[in-house]
C-alpha cells in the first residue's frame, strides 16, 4: 500500500465539478482583483471564526507581517515568537523591521510556554506571537493575562489550525488579529498562495485593507505607504466552495489521530502527542511522534510505503538566516524536538486502511528496535552502535 502525505487531487475527485464551476464564474465575471467574489468570502470566514472582520491578502507571511505593520510594531521593537515553529512567524517580525525573541515550547503541547514568555518580556517588547502549531490552540487565557499585564499586542498565527476551537473562541477570534495561510496544503487550502487576517477591530481592519492596496482606498490617492497582497477572486471561490466541509474534514483528522494515539501509545521509545485527539481545540493540521532514532524510522516507513515528513528539521534559530543571532544551543528544546519528530500521514485522503497499515509500520519498527537493544544488553560484545 502506497501512503502519500498529502494527495490534494482526492478533494477534487468530490468538489471538482462545483470547484470548476465557480472558477468558471469568476472567469465570466471579468472581476479579477478584489471586488465581489473576495468580500463574500471575507464575510464567510469572519462568520465561520467568529469574528467580526476578515481581510484577504497574498499569503500568510503577508498576513502576519501586515498585522504587525497596522499595529505600528516596527524597528526598535522586540517581538515575543515561539521557539519552535515555522520560519514565517519569525520572518514576519524581520519584515516589520523588529527583532524576533524567541521563547523555548512547552514539551508537551509544541506551542509556546507561557511560563518562558515573562521572562523574554523586556522594555522593547511590543507584542506577542502565538502560534497555534500542528492545528493546536495556544494556551490563550495564559497568553492573554501576561499580554495585559505588559500591555502587549496578541497576535495569533492561526496558519495550522483553521476550525479549531477552544473555551474562548475558535481560532482567529481570540487575539488582537490572527494570521490564516490558505497554502494548499493547509486544512483550508486554495489552488495557490492566499492569506487572510482575521480581527474583531474595525479599525485595524480598516489599515490592514489600506496596507495591502498600496495604501489606496481611492485609486491614484494613496494615504500610506502600502504594498500590493491581495487574496485573488479566482482563490476566494474556490475556498468559498471548500469552507462548508472545513470541519467535516477536521473531523476526519481527528478520527485518524485517535486511532494514531490509541495504537501507539507506550510502544518503546515512542513519544506521542499528549492531547485529547477528540477535543475541538486542535485540528491535527499535523500529527508528530517523537523517537530518537527518527531517521531510520522514516526510512523504513518508506520502505513500507508510508510518505512521512519532518515538521521542522531545523529550527528557526538554527537556521542559515538567522545565525547572525547567534542563538545555537539557547533554544534545547526546540532543538531536542527538532532532531526526533516526525509527522504521520494525517488529512481528508486518509482513511482506517491507511491508518491501520502505518500503525503497523510504526509499530513494527518500535517493537523491532527494542528487541534489537535488548539483545545488545545481554550480549555486550555485539557493535549495536554500527
Ligand atoms: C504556512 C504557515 C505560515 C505561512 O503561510 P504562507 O501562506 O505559506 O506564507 C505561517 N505560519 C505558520 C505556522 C505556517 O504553518
Amino acid at each position: 500500500m502506497k501512503i502519500p502525505f498529502v494527495d490534494l487531487g482526492c478533494l477534487h475527485e468530490r468538489l471538482g465539478a462545483q470547484i470548476e464551476r465557480a472558477l468558471a464564474a469568476v472567469a465570466r465575471s471579468g472581476w479579477y482583483v478584489l471586488g465581489p467574489e473576495l468580500e463574500a468570502f471575507e464575510s464567510e470566514f469572519a462568520q465561520y471564526c467568529g469574528a467580526a472582520q476578515c481581510v484577504g491578502v497574498g499569503n500568510g507571511l503577508d498576513a502576519l507581517t501586515l498585522i504587525l505593520r497596522a499595529l505600528e510594531v516596527g524597528p526598535g521593537d522586540e517581538v515575543i515568537v515561539p521557539g519552535y515553529t515555522f520560519i514565517a512567524t519569525w520572518l514576519a517580525v524581520t519584515h516589520a523591521g523588529a527583532v524576533p525573541v524567541p521563547v523555548d515550547p512547552d514539551e508537551h503541547t509544541y506551542n509556546i510556554d507561557p511560563a518562558r514568555i515573562e521572562q523574554a518580556v523586556t522594555s522593547r517588547t511590543a507584542a506577542i506571537i502565538a502560534v497555534d502549531l500542528y492545528g493546536c490552540l495556544a494556551d490563550i487565557e495564559a497568553v492573554r493575562s501576561i499580554a495585559r499585564r505588559h500591555r502587549l499586542k496578541v497576535i495569533e498565527d492561526a496558519a495550522q489550525a483553521h476550525g479549531a476551537r477552544g473555551r474562548t473562541g475558535a481560532a482567529g477570534s481570540w487575539a488582537d488579529a490572527a494570521a490564516f495561510s490558505f497554502f494548499p496544503t493547509k486544512n483550508l487550502g486554495c489552488m495557490g498562495d492566499g492569506g487572510a487576517v482575521v480581527t474583531n477591530d474595525r479599525t485595524l481592519a480598516d489599515r490592514l485593507r489600506l496596507l495591502r492596496n498600496y495604501g489606496s482606498r481611492i485609486k491614484y490617492y494613496n494615504e500610506i505607504a502600502g504594498v500590493n497582497s491581495r487574496l485573488d477572486p479566482i482563490q476566494a471561490a474556490v475556498l468559498r466552495v471548500k469552507l462548508p466541509y472545513l470541519d467535516e474534514w477536521n473531523t476526519l483528522r481527528r478520527r485518524t489521530a485517535t486511532a494514531y494515539s490509541a495504537q501507539l501509545r507506550g510502544l518503546p521509545g515512542l513519544v506521542i502527542p499528549q492531547h485529547d485527539t477528540d477535543a475541538p481545540d486542535h485540528v491535527w493540521h499535523l500529527y508528530v511522534i517523537q523517537h530518537p532514532r527518527r531517521d531510520e524510522l522514516q526510512r523504513e516507513l518508506r520502505a513500507a510505503g508510508v510518505e512521512t515528513l519532518i515538521h521542522y528539521p531545523v529550527p528557526p534559530h538554527l537556521s542559515a538566516a538567522y545565525a547572525a543571532l547567534g542563538l545555537a544551543g539557547r533554544l534545547p528544546i526546540a532543538e531536542r524536538i527538532s532532531a526526533r519528530a516526525l509527522s504521520l500521514p494525517i488529512g481528508p485522503h486518509i482513511g482506517p486502511e491507511q491508518t491501520a497499515h502505518v500503525i503497523k509500520a510504526v509499530r513494527h519498527f518500535c517493537e523491532g528496535c527494542a528487541g534489537r537493544d535488548a539483545a545488545g544488553e545481554t550480549r555486550p560484545v555485539s557493535s549495536h552502535n554500527t
